[in-house]
């Protein structure tokens, strides 16, 4: 409890780690706040269009998914929610030392409560 990073802390940590500058890049666009950008910092979940975060870092957005990818490998990005029906893909914003706590991760919305199963 209460080892969730602020964004700001979590922005600055990001700074300091030793991914590539391209991934940096990238984190801190998508915790900025802006148009198209949904960031719940109390529930430590934020979204942005890729397209959006794309030209925000003046890249493809093939080479955002392989950066947001090789962040969440790193330990800096747990995906939420995958993106449905249009939707954003949702995030936590956490570093290898301070994982996230949130135990409703990647949750389906068209399957909850069922799929008990085995
Ligand atoms: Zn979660």
């Amino acid at each position: 409890m209460g080892s969730e990073k602020t964004r700001q802390e979590w922005r600055r940590a990001v700074q300091q780690s030793l991914l590539p500058s391209g991934v940096k890049l990238t984190l801190t666009k998508h915790s900025e706040s802006g148009h198209g950008q949904y960031h719940d910092d109390a529930m430590n979940e934020h979204a942005i269009k890729r397209d959006r975060l794309a030209k925000l870092c003046g890249v493809f957005e093939s080479t955002v998914r392989r950066q947001m990818r090789r962040a969440e490998n790193a330990g800096w990005l747990k995906l939420h929610r995958y993106g449905f029906n249009g939707q954003q893909q949702v995030y936590h914003y956490v570093t290898p030392s301070s994982p996230s706590t949130c135990t409703d991760c990647r949750t389906d919305p068209r399957r909850k409560g069922a799929g008990k199963e085995a």
